[in-house]
C-alpha cells in the first residue's frame, strides 16, 4: 500500500480515435502499476467530473458553453488538434474533477497523484495542442476560493512550454528580457538556456521547456527555463534544481502543483531533448524531495508523453509514482496512517 493516493478513471480515456496522444496510457499506466506491484486497489480514488462553476473559475462561460453545447468553430476545434465530441468533453471534466480531488487529497495527505491530467496548453478563452480544459488551473482556483490556499506553485516539466497556464496566472502584457546565463556558467550547463523571470501574483508559473518547440509564442511564466536542443539528463537536473531553488527563496505556495510530462524522454516524437528514463525518475525525486525539504504538499498531474514505444511512456509515468513512494515512505517507526 502506497502511503498516498492515486485519482484514476477508466473513463479518462478520450475517445479520438488513431491519435499520437494515445488515450489508452492512462489504463496502461494503471494496470502496470499493479502489476508491478508499486499499487494495489486501495491505494486508487475515482473522481467526479468537476461542475462548470469549478472550470469557469478559468475557463470564460462562453467558451465553456461552446464545449457544453458543440458550438465551436471548425478553426477552435482545428486548434484543439483532437477531434470534438461531447465524450470527449467528459473525459476533460473528468480529469479536472481528478485534479480538484488530487488537490484535496495533496493538502491532506502531502501528496497525490492524478494519473491523468496536466492540460497546460487550455487557455481561458479556447483550447490547443490537444488540450480543452486547464485541469490543475481550475484545480488551484477551487482549493483559492475554498479557502484552503492562498498561493500556489505549479512546476511544469513536460517538454512544451505551459503557455495556458502562464496566461491564466500571469502578466500577459509583460515581456521578459532574457536574463544573462550566468546560471549556465556557474553549473556548467551548456550555453544556450536561458532563465527569464517575470512578475508573479498568487500562483508562481515554472515552466522546463525545450526553446525551440510548440508553443511558438510563449507567455512568460513566473520562471520559464528554456532549453537548447537535445538537452540531456545531467544539464537538465542542474537546471531543474536551479529554476526551485531560486522559485522557492522567491515564493511560498501551500500547494506545488507538478506536471510530470513524460515528453522530455529522449526517444519522443514531440520533444527535442535528451532525458534518458533514469533521468526523469530523478526528476521526479528532485522535484518531489524540494516539496518535502520545505514541507508543502504536491500534487502531480501527467501531461504529455509520447515515445516512439508507448511502453517507454507509460514506464516514465509508472516511475513517477515509485519516485514519490521512495520518497515519501514513512521512516521506519513513523506512524503511517491510511
Ligand atoms: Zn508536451
Amino acid at each position: 500500500m502506497l502511503p498516498f493516493k492515486l485519482v484514476y478513471s477508466e473513463k479518462y480515456f478520450l475517445p479520438i480515435g488513431e491519435h499520437i496522444f494515445r488515450a489508452d496510457k492512462y489504463r496502461l499506466i494503471r494496470e502496470l502499476l499493479v502489476h508491478q506491484p508499486v499499487a494495489d486497489e486501495s491505494d486508487f480514488l475515482v473522481p467526479q467530473p468537476a461542475s462548470e462553476a469549478d472550470v469557469m473559475l478559468v475557463h470564460s462561460p462562453h467558451y465553456v458553453n461552446k464545449l457544453m453545447e458543440g458550438t465551436l468553430s471548425a478553426r477552435e476545434e482545428l486548434e484543439m488538434e483532437i477531434p470534438y465530441s461531447p465524450q470527449v468533453v467528459d473525459a476533460f471534466m473528468l480529469h479536472t474533477g481528478g485534479s480538484i480531488l488530487a488537490a484535496e487529497r495533496a493538502l491532506k495527505d502531502g501528496v497525490c497523484i492524478n494519473i491523468g491530467g496536466g492540460f497546460h496548453h487550455a487557455f481561458p478563452e479556447h483550447g490547443e495542442g490537444f488540450c480543452m480544459i486547464n485541469d490543475f488551473a481550475v484545480a488551484i482556483r477551487v482549493m483559492q476560493k475554498r479557502g484552503l490556499i492562498g498561493h500556489a506553485m505549479t512546476v511544469d516539466c513536460d517538454v512544451h512550454q505551459g503557455n495556458g497556464t502562464a496566461f491564466i496566472f500571469g502578466n500577459a502584457a509583460y515581456k521578459p528580457n532574457k536574463l544573462p546565463s550566468w546560471s549556465a556558467a556557474a553549473l556548467g550547463a551548456p550555453q544556450g538556456a536561458t532563465m527569464t523571470e517575470a512578475p508573479t501574483t498568487d500562483v508562481f508559473t515554472i515552466s522546463m521547456h525545450q526553446d525551440n518547440n510548440y508553443p511558438f509564442v510563449k507567455p512568460p511564466s513566473s520562471i520559464d527555463v528554456n532549453l537548447p536542443d537535445g538537452c540531456g539528463d545531467l544539464e537538465y537536473l542542474a537546471w531543474l534544481d536551479n529554476a526551485l531553488s531560486s522559485g522557492l527563496r522567491q515564493f511560498e505556495p501551500e500547494l506545488i502543483c507538478y506536471v510530470a510530462g513524460a515528453d522530455p524522454y529522449r526517444e519522443d516524437q514531440l520533444g527535442g531533448l535528451d532525458l534518458t528514463i533514469e533521468g526523469l525518475k530523478r526528476r521526479d525525486e528532485l522535484v518531489f524531495r524540494a516539496a518535502r525539504a520545505h514541507d508543502i504538499p504536491v500534487m502531480v498531474t501527467f501531461a504529455g508523453g509520447y515515445a516512439l514505444r508507448i511502453e517507454d511512456t507509460v514506464a516514465i509515468h509508472a516511475n513517477t509514482v515509485l519516485a514519490a513512494a521512495e520518497v515519501y515512505q514513512p521512516a521506519p517507526g513513523e506512524a503511517h496512517t491510511a
